[in-house]
């Protein structure tokens, strides 16, 4: 067996000693002698496995008890619909909420909003090609918004809010799939802060949406598909229907990897070391340039080109057969981009690093 390093940027890479686990739990999950993908999800044993799961993310994001924490499916995607579904039904809400374009999963976001409600862009950096993060010190939120949101870490441009925006008092909800666990949140500072798992926590096949509980509407929605309400499922404790229970059950595992790390403060620090590697030799090389403002660089996505189509395509080449996959950029984009999430080793960025060093030795 060889394992790649797999800078994809989503699904992507997930702890190895996580794997493992699973491969050895796969048959017989602790004596019961079936796998985690064959038992009811409303037996004891899978009970376990999602109220363990929770109690250690609220551990790990030290998540406030008047916060819920939801373990939804249909992805990132199927928030941009709920958020404006739940937060324009709240008692007192004006149906209108305010965004900040910052790349493409926020243009998404903002045009299912659209068919709902009364959503404006209020800031956007596609002027430049999302390449920098908007001054949202003083933004004309709107009086009667229900809402401010962000994409906080763009996935495909590679910045990342080093300050959250001054919403005027609005409720902040923020979009942190390419981020989730890379660095600590203060929860409290947010309504809402959810994020598809497949990035940098699990495999593809639900979300996890913390909000507080007085943004989760009251009672049915008569109008409001019963899938996208959140209160049925934050009432039944995320199992309303049959959940995702493989991915609730390796989301838990890499928590507990987490942890046994040290903590979110921990995981930051080494997710800084890892991308000061690769920062410090694009700031350093003739060939190889970051396309990124660098004081909104994220630590998670690190897109760069050489400048010529023709080398960044025998560079993506050249790579892949060293081992380092997944290195090619995204369209809009173009060049190159490298995930370096929580489960890409120092080791798997050196080799990169070494990679480069050696493309442009040759160029
Ligand atoms: C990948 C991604 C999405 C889309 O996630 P799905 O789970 O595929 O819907 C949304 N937002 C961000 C920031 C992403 O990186």
């Amino acid at each position: 067996m060889s394992r790649v390093y797999n800078f994809s940027a989503g699904p992507a890479v997930l702890p190895e000693s996580v794997l493992r686990e699973c491969a050895d739990e796969m048959l017989d999950y602790r004596g019961c002698g079936m796998s985690v993908m064959e038992m009811s999800h409303r037996s004891k044993m899978f009970q376990q496995i999602i109220d363990e799961a929770e109690a250690d993310l609220r551990t790990l994001m030290g998540i406030p008890d008047n916060y819920r924490v939801l373990f939804l499916q249909g992805g990132a995607h199927q928030q941009f619909s709920a958020i404006p579904l739940n937060l324009s039904k709240l008692p007192g809400a004006h149906g209108k909420a305010d965004y900040i374009v910052t790349g493409m999963w926020a243009k998404k976001a903002l045009a299912e909003a659209k068919r709902f409600i009364d959503a404006e862009a209020i800031a956007s950096s596609a002027d430049e090609t999302f390449s920098y993060i908007p001054d949202c010190s003083d933004l004309p939120v709107r009086e009667d918004a229900d809402y401010v949101y962000i994409c906080e870490n763009n996935t495909i441009y590679g910045t990342v809010y080093h300050e959250l925006p001054n919403t005027k008092g609005k409720v902040l909800v923020s979009d942190v799939s390419s981020m989730f666990l890379s660095q600590p949140h203060d929860v409290a500072k947010y309504g809402v802060i959810y994020g598809g798992v497949q990035k940098n926590v699990g495999p593809a096949g639900i979300a996890i949406t913390v909000v507080r509980e007085d943004l989760i509407p009251e009672g049915d929605l008569a109008d409001v598909p019963i899938m996208m309400q959140w209160r049925p499922q934050a009432d039944a404790g995320s199992l309303y229907n049959t959940p995702n229970c493989w991915a609730i059950y390796v989301c838990g595992k890499v928590f507990k990897w987490l942890l046994a790390q040290g903590g979110l403060e921990e995981v930051k620090a080494r997710n800084v070391a890892k991308a000061k590697l690769l920062y410090d030799f694009l700031d350093e090389s003739a060939l190889f340039k970051g396309t990124v403002r660098p004081q909104d660089r994220s630590l998670m996505n690190v897109p760069f080109v050489t400048g010529d189509p023709d080398l960044d395509a025998e560079f993506v080449k050249g790579s892949q057969a060293a081992g380092l996959e997944n290195l090619k950029g995204h369209r809009s984009v173009g060049g190159m981009r490298a995930s370096i999430y929580n489960a890409m080793p120092v080791e798997g960025v050196e080799a990169l690093v070494a990679f480069m060093k050696d493309f442009e030795a040759k160029h």
